[in-house]
């Protein structure tokens, strides 16, 4: 029996990137997966036909992080669907960066939405409806550690609010063993960072060991996280960031 047979799981925006490599991660272990998306409808309806050929059900809901209510409506809507919910991965994020003085009002309100209240909604609609064992998994970033340059004060400070809520669910939730666990991901090769963008070789050697991660690496480590394997691991951050903040 796969390690996460009759589980259910929503990943936050996982159309694409690392969110679509741990949907289908999960579903892979045996869960059956929703995933949200705002506007790759494509993108979420062809990973939704590949969990489904796994033999698990796959759901693609559109949902806006940046809005309060598509946030926590989308872990409602998940659990309804899916018969319930077992593991909730905060994934959907987004960066602005640039020098502190050019930052808008509007970017940090879009930037705070998305990384922060969308991710504190989720998370607190899921404290409320996940069964007993569950798990929330919150992609952070290395930059929350570590920040390799200038540019990095929005997406930093956005990023490093998590570690605080992501210990604060842990301490919440644990009487249930639910486990609250922070994943800290390095340069990782998707559309928001390609491996072959502008800031790719300065990322690199940022890194012990060279190169950019893949998605499928940062997939590996939240699959564990929600497995049995992990009930004891909770209110930790966990780096898979090739040795960045090393
Ligand atoms: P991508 O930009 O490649 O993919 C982002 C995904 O999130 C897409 O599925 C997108 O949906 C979805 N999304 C974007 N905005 C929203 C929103 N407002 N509401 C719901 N879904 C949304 O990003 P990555 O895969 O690179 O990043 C995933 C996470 O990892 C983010 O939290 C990011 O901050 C973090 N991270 C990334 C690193 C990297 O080097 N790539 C390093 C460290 C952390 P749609 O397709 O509809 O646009």
């Amino acid at each position: 029996m796969s390690s996460l047979s009759g589980k259910t799981a929503l990943v936050t925006g996982g159309s694409r990137g690392m969110g679509a490599a741990i949907a289908l991660r999960l579903a892979e272990e045996g869960a059956d997966v929703a995933i949200t998306y705002v506007h790759s409808e494509d993108a979420a309806r062809r990973i939704v036909a590949k969990i489904e050929s796994m033999g698990r059900r796959g759901i693609a809901l559109k949902a806006d992080a940046a809005h309060a209510g598509d946030a926590a409506g989308a872990v409602d809507r998940a659990a309804d669907d899916l018969g319930g919910l077992d593991i909730l991965v905060n994934n959907a994020g987004i960066g602005v960066l640039g020098p502190v003085g050019d930052l808008t009002l509007a970017d940090i309100d879009r930037v705070l939405a998305v990384n922060v209240r969308g991710v504190f909604l989720a998370s607190q609609t899921a404290a409320g409806l996940l069964r007993d064992g569950g798990r929330i998994i919150t992609i952070g970033s290395c930059m929350a550690q570590r920040v390799p340059g200038p540019g990095g004060t929005l997406y930093a400070t956005s990023k490093a609010a998590l570690i605080g809520l992501n210990k604060a669910l842990a301490r919440e939730l644990g009487g249930r063993g639910i486990t609250a666990n922070l994943v800290q991901p390095g340069p990782i090769d998707t559309d928001m960072n390609p491996a072959d963008g502008p800031f790719a070789d300065g990322q690199s050697a940022m890194t012990a060991l060279g190169r950019f991660g893949s998605a499928d690496e940062v997939a590996s480590l939240v699959g564990y996280l929600a497995g049995a394997d992990a009930a004891y691991v909770t209110g930790t951050e966990l780096s898979v960031d090739g040795g960045h903040a090393a």
